[in-house]
């Protein structure tokens, strides 16, 4: 990615408690590059609209001048948006990610000093889970009980069932999963690149190959292909570790993977989707870079989440390594019981600058404001949301947060 020094960059301020928490990211964010870069480079920030702002501006609720921005930048910005109930709109999210085809999201987990964590050693947890964006069940090809078009599928499925022996009436709804080897593919080639270029010890494939064999269990069986085919010399797989256990024993398959490892070989392996959910609370230090498809992925991310703080806190990102376009994102909704009271958190939006400003290259920026948020969560100050779970919690406004971060 080339960056200019002065980039343009557009945002979406987001509805709810968005207005509150992108001016207080903001001015975070131009302070930190003021500091870290005394001039040389300052973001030039490029208002979009989108969501009601949008909706009571125009009459449109993704105006086809956001797309263009968010396509012709690469990068952006948003706070969350609300989804229009009714009107056959679909979530705004959905469809800027569809546009641009941002096939991963990226959710980093870490623990911050401080925050009140339900596990009795948070600091174990760091992961970075790379969520399939794009298929699964969340397509959105699904037919409501009694249409013609659920009904047809009944009986176009009437011999599945006999097989299957599943008995379902026929005021069933249904829904599809497709899964692509292409698309699984693109997932976990940007998984095993990020975990390489970061030094990291292991890329987990997370699925329900048990139950759902050729979708779920197409996914591992392709990303165990894809890691052997693409990666051979930098990665030591346990689909490689199975098939010198079946040859020549359990001690020999031992034996690689420890050679493997004391090589720097990147381990690829795969769990199990609840297994996973079981160890990532009694034994988080297994687990460092994770991919998997996206409903599994939607719950993953929101548990691990919760596991270091919540969703107030976790950033997130959605991108599409082939083209480069990136839109960075707070993970959590527009809090409409807070809106306009100056009680948000703005860290997820915060975090997910600093993921942007590291996806730039601009390391110094991110660096900076983490530092001042893991020194202001080790003295206990923070955003009611957090403080109040806090020993010895002090609980600062939107604007006090802001000002101490700044400071
Ligand atoms: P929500 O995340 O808005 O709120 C859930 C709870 O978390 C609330 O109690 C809220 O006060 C709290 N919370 C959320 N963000 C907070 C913050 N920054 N600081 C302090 N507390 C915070 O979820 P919801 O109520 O289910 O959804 C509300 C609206 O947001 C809906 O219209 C939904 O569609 C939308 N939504 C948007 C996104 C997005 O744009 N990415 C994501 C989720 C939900």
């Amino acid at each position: 990615l080339v960056v200019p020094n002065h980039p343009t960059i557009p945002f979406i301020e987001g509805d709810g408690v968005g207005k509150e928490i992108w001016h207080a990211a903001q001015t975070i964010f131009d302070k930190a590059v003021e500091k870290a870069y005394q001039g040389k480079r300052s973001v030039q920030w490029k208002e979009v609209l989108a969501g009601e702002k949008s909706f009571n501006a125009n009459g449109s609720w993704l105006p086809q001048e956001t797309m263009d921005a968010f396509k012709h930048y690469l990068i952006g910005i948003k706070g969350p948006l609300m989804t229009p109930v009714g009107g056959g709109i679909r979530s705004l999210n959905v469809a800027l990610r569809q546009e641009l085809d941002l096939y991963v999201c990226l959710r980093p987990v870490r623990w911050f000093k401080g925050v009140e964590s339900p596990l009795k050693h948070p600091e174990k947890v760091s992961m970075t889970i790379f969520r399939e964006n794009t298929e699964d069940i969340y397509a959105g090809i699904e037919w409501q009980q009694g249409t013609a078009e659920a009904e047809k599928f009944y009986h176009f499925l009437a011999d599945q069932m006999k097989v299957t022996k599943v008995r379902f009436p026929n005021t069933s709804a249904f829904g599809v999963k497709p899964v692509s080897i292409e698309g699984s593919e693109r997932l976990i080639r940007a998984a095993i690149n990020y975990a390489l270029q970061h030094k990291l010890p292991s890329v987990t494939l997370v699925h329900k190959g048990n139950i759902m064999k050729f979708t779920e269990g197409g996914f591992k069986q392709w990303g165990y292909e894809l890691a052997e085919r693409e990666f051979t010399d930098v990665v030591f797989t346990m689909n490689q570790y199975a098939k010198i256990q079946k040859a020549e024993g359990k001690a020999a398959a031992e034996q690689a993977l420890q050679v493997a490892k004391s090589a720097g070989k990147l381990i690829i392996k795969d769990v199990i989707c609840d297994a996973f959910l079981q160890n990532t609370l009694l034994k988080p230090e297994d687990y460092s870079v994770v991919a998997t498809l996206n409903l599994n992925g939607d719950y993953v991310s929101d548990q691990l989440a919760a596991m270091v703080g919540g969703i107030g806190i976790a950033p997130g990102a959605n991108i599409n390594y082939l083209t480069g376009h990136a839109i960075f994102e707070a993970t959590h909704g527009t809090a409409p019981d807070i809106a306009g009271q100056n009680q948000a958190n703005p860290s997820s939006l915060l975090l997910s600058g600093v993921m942007m400003f590291e996806y730039l290259g601009w390391h110094e920026v991110g660096q900076l404001i983490t530092n001042a948020m893991e020194s202001l969560f080790q003295s206990g100050k923070a955003t009611a949301d957090l403080a109040r779970f806090m020993q010895n919690g002090q609980s600062l406004s939107t604007t006090q947060f802001t000002q101490a971060v700044i400071d």
